[in-house]
């Protein structure tokens, strides 16, 4: 696998405006160091401990996103590495990191991640429920929501993540019409390795991807 060739094509092939982010769970700093270099701008970070070993050797070169599901007692040192969190799916955990960011003067930009495949045992909160939580973030200070992620099924027929990624679009249409306060609809994060090209189709504006990258881990 030649990870800056995989990430040229990748870029030469993503229209206009719609961002890569690469997914590194597994990689060593080297391997993400190459990604940056060969043009990558958001990394995606799925274990706390992974990114702090990652953004100790890297640092500031690239733009940090949680993409994992994170826990309570995980939050003070994810709010210190990452630039993003996109994996909001409770008010229990916005207030968390709401809390640790005002500890540090910090304003954290964050993604409402939605259970599209509305499978009970995934992170992420129901499609229905995303605006009263939308809503009820919106009141608090030091955290800013700016976005969904989706993960939708996994494995199978990229196809079937179609009407999730479609739905994802509307629950974004609908939180924008609200008129939040600080509240702005400007990423759906969806679309991973096997799922992308049709991410965008159905409205995504940053693809996280890491196999096509990386090589095969899964
Ligand atoms: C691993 C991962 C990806 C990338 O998946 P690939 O199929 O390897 O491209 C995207 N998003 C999240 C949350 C992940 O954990």
């Amino acid at each position: 696998m030649n990870i800056t060739q995989n990430i040229r094509q990748i870029l030469n092939e993503l229209p206009p405006g719609v961002q890569l982010l690469a997914a590194v769970k597994g990689c060593a700093p080297p391997e993400i160091l190459e990604a940056i270099n060969a043009g990558v701008r958001l990394v995606g970070e799925n274990y706390v401990q992974e990114a702090e070993r990652a953004y100790q050797a890297i640092g500031q070169r690239a733009e940090w996103h949680c993409i994992g599901h994170l826990q309570k007692n995980k939050v003070k040192k994810a709010v210190s590495i990452f630039d993003v969190i996109e994996t909001v799916d409770s008010v229990e955990i916005a207030r968390e990191i709401a809390k640790r960011c005002a500890e540090i003067g910090k304003v954290m930009p964050v993604f409402i991640e939605i259970n599209s495949g509305c499978e009970p045992q995934k992170s992420g909160v129901l499609p229905e429920n995303a605006p009263a939580l939308a809503k009820e973030i919106a009141g608090l200070s030091n955290i800013r929501i700016i976005g969904l992620m989706t993960m939708g099924p996994v494995s199978g027929n990229p196809e079937d993540a179609r009407p999730c990624f479609a739905e994802t679009r509307k629950v974004g249409e609908s939180i924008r019409r609200m008129n939040l306060p600080d509240v702005e609809m400007k990423y759906l994060s969806m679309g991973m390795s096997g799922s992308y090209r049709i991410a965008i189709e159905e409205g995504a504006n940053i693809v996280r991807i890491g196999s096509l990258i990386f090589g095969g881990r899964e």
